[in-house]
């Protein structure tokens, strides 16, 4: 018999678990994720969201063995690399530091100056695409903290999903939540968030793509004057 890491989870079986963790908490999914992987799941934290934030504070509080990987662009803003720090400290945890391949100087002499103001899609294929699925090698399960109700191309999120890209297994317990229970959850944990989602940013990516448009939620502010809402790595 083929272990549950090594073969595909097929679409009878995901409906199933889709079905069996259908409005239960989100603690309920990262502790099946944690046995059933026992040490190859990783959750993906930018700690530039909150969501990110609630799934690390659940695992840290439940000790599972999940590996906590951040995906470091070499572009993000200094209150990001902070808060990456310090919620290392503050959870006593390891967080997977994963960067491109290219520095920022390598792409630039390789590419030319500020490809993100000139062809973001490449820029975010070679600084978050390809080190993902380098970072996803060696796990059988990612967990990210997406949600239904953030973009057109989100709304569609199952809690448990195949992904034939990475190939295995990708969870999203938070793909319900809306933005209010999201928040709810970091003040009664008094889980770290980034400050600068108090001033005025409501979603946090890459400085150079990132700006404040004074709104509390959304996706506003990325990568402006283009059309593009996503980075790839959820699509
Ligand atoms: S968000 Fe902007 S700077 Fe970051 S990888 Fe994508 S295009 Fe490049």
């Amino acid at each position: 018999m083929v272990p549950d890491q090594l073969r595909e989870w097929h679409a009878a079986e995901l409906q199933a678990l889709n079905a069996q963790f259908a409005g239960r908490p989100p603690e309920d999914l990262l502790i099946w994720a944690a046995e059933q992987f026992s040490g190859c799941a990783a959750l993906t934290c930018s700690f530039g969201g909150t969501a990110g934030m609630v799934l690390l504070d659940i695992v840290a509080r439940h000790d599972l063995p999940i590996a906590i990987v951040f995906l470091d662009t070499d572009l993000l803003f200094p209150e990001t690399y902070r808060l990456a720090e310090a919620a290392a400290r503050h959870y006593g945890i390891t967080v997977e530091r994963r960067r491109p391949a290219l520095s920022i100087v390598e792409q630039e002499a390789r590419h030319g100056p500020a490809l993100y103001d000139r062809d973001p899609d490449q820029c975010c294929g070679l600084r978050k695409v390809v080190p993902l699925a380098e970072a996803l090698r060696p796990y059988d399960a990612w967990i990210s903290g997406i949600r239904r109700d953030q973009t057109a191309q989100r709304a569609s999120t199952e809690l448990l999903q195949w992904s034939a890209k990475h190939g295995l297994l990708k969870l999203s317990p938070l793909a319900t939540w809306s933005e209010r229970e999201v928040w709810s959850y970091i003040t009664a944990h008094a889980v770290p968030y980034n400050p600068l989602l108090d001033q005025g940013y409501p979603s946090l990516g890459c400085a150079p793509c990132t700006l404040p448009t004074g709104a509390t939620d959304g996706r506003g502010g990325r990568w402006s004057g283009f059309a593009k809402t996503e980075c790839g790595i959820h699509t």
